[in-house]
């Protein structure tokens, strides 16, 4: 029964469905059951085996290839893809052998690096499962998973969302003028993946639905054309994410978020999900003050590993649970400051702020720019600020004093 105990370990009593192990030992089959891993254990887990090579916001490529190189190669294929605009090479990490065939890639935008942090730390609950061995040796032998983690290395290294050329790699999966997009064309045609993940950031300004909540992740089942239908394709995908979903409301209540399922002709995610492939695409959002995505990272993690440990049961969620996360909103901004009077004007009023991101010799800066003024209702920030009625001359030295 060994094994089938630790099955329990990291299942929820009130449970659905159930799960065939095969325990080779006794050469017993036990009836057992797989739905969600457990939160508790797992941030245990997390807290002393996350990768610690990475951290923050800007993620090159070389802050991650001394970890590829030295990942084990009894566990992890690794292979050149090929090479990016400006001759960064693009890498592949296979593991498992089962054939549920699950592709994912991150950073195809340079600057949405949590995505590639989630990986590097599932990489490390492969290699490093501790308890969990057992779940990583059912995820192993039953889905074959290939990585990109970084598709846009030239872009990772100047902090930019498109690639050497200005190119959207995720607008450009029909004309495919970058190499980066034949490379990931080549390997969608090898792989042949069942299901895919497409990971990347979205901004801080995302809210969840009319809630003021940050939308800390957003998902989406991508549509296959502009009549949005509810295929029996997009619906496999819909399932994923809501068992992805059921765990996110447990560790981030009320935080998640859905894309509107508008379709976009040249994006990636809409023109996999049409040819087949089940792609869900996750974007990692703002928490209260994880300006670096340090906590959004572990929700990312929980986010994949679920979604894989979903792929790897036999447990079936209802598509329609998909539809209970609210639609993503735009009201969150950085800063509120309240209290300032412009003399112009002779009057009191409030200033919402959003920052916009900048590499400078090698750092990360935050820069501050204007979004809205007077009427801020609407918005929940992430700091506010009162200026106690300090005055200003008009709206012009506002704008250019608004750090001071
Ligand atoms: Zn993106």
């Amino acid at each position: 029964m060994h094994n089938c105990l630790l099955y329990f370990l990291f299942t929820n009593v009130n449970i659905s469905a159930t799960y065939l192990v095969y325990n080779r030992k006794h050469l017993f089959v036990y009836i057992c059951n797989v739905k969600k891993i457990n939160l508790q254990k797992i941030e245990e887990w997390y807290r002393l085996h996350k990768e610690e090579a990475l951290a923050g916001r800007w993620i090159p490529l070389a802050t991650i290839e001394p970890i590829i190189n030295a990942l084990d190669s009894s566990i992890f294929n690794v292979k050149e893809l090929g090479f990016s605009s400006q001759n960064r090479p693009i890498y592949k990490v296979s593991l498992g052998h089962g054939k549920r065939h699950i592709l994912i890639w991150s950073q195809m935008h340079g600057n949405e690096s949590t995505g590639t942090k989630a990986v590097f730390d599932f990489f490390r609950f492969i290699k490093e499962p501790g308890e969990f061995s057992d779940l990583v040796q059912q995820l192993l032998e039953k889905c074959t998973i290939t990585v990109i983690p970084m598709l846009n290395p030239d872009g990772a290294q100047v902090y930019t969302r498109v690639n050497a050329d200005n190119i959207d790699l995720n607008r450009d999966v029909i004309d495919r003028k970058a190499p980066e997009s034949d490379i990931l064309h080549k390997v969608l045609n090898e792989v042949q993946p069942e299901y895919c993940f497409n990971l990347h950031d979205q901004r801080t300004i995302f809210t969840v639905g009319n809630t003021k909540q940050t939308a800390t992740l957003s998902f989406l089942a991508p549509s296959i054309d502009v009549s949005r239908e509810v295929t029996e394709g997009r619906k496999k995908t819909m399932r994923v994410i809501a068992a992805i979903n059921e765990t996110m409301q447990e560790l981030i209540p009320g935080r998640v978020g859905r894309y509107t399922d508008e379709f976009y002709p040249t994006a990636t995610g809409d023109n996999f999900e049409k040819a087949g492939h089940h792609t869900i695409l996750i974007e990692a959002g703002h928490q209260i003050d994880d300006y670096e995505r340090e906590h959004v990272r572990y929700y990312n993690f929980i986010a994949l590993l679920q979604g894989i440990t979903y792929l790897a049961s036999d447990i079936e969620f209802s598509h329609e649970s998909y539809f209970d996360i609210p639609n993503n909103t735009k009201f969150f901004v950085d800063v509120i400051y309240t209290n300032i009077f412009i003399e112009s004007e002779q009057k009191t009023t409030s200033v919402a702020t959003v920052f916009k991101e900048e590499l400078k010799d090698g750092e990360l800066h935050f820069i501050e720019e204007i979004q809205d003024i007077e009427d801020l209702d609407l918005y929940a920030a992430n700091t506010i600020v009162d200026k106690k009625g300090i005055r200003t001359a008009n709206l012009e030295t506002l704008k250019k004093n608004i750090n001071s």
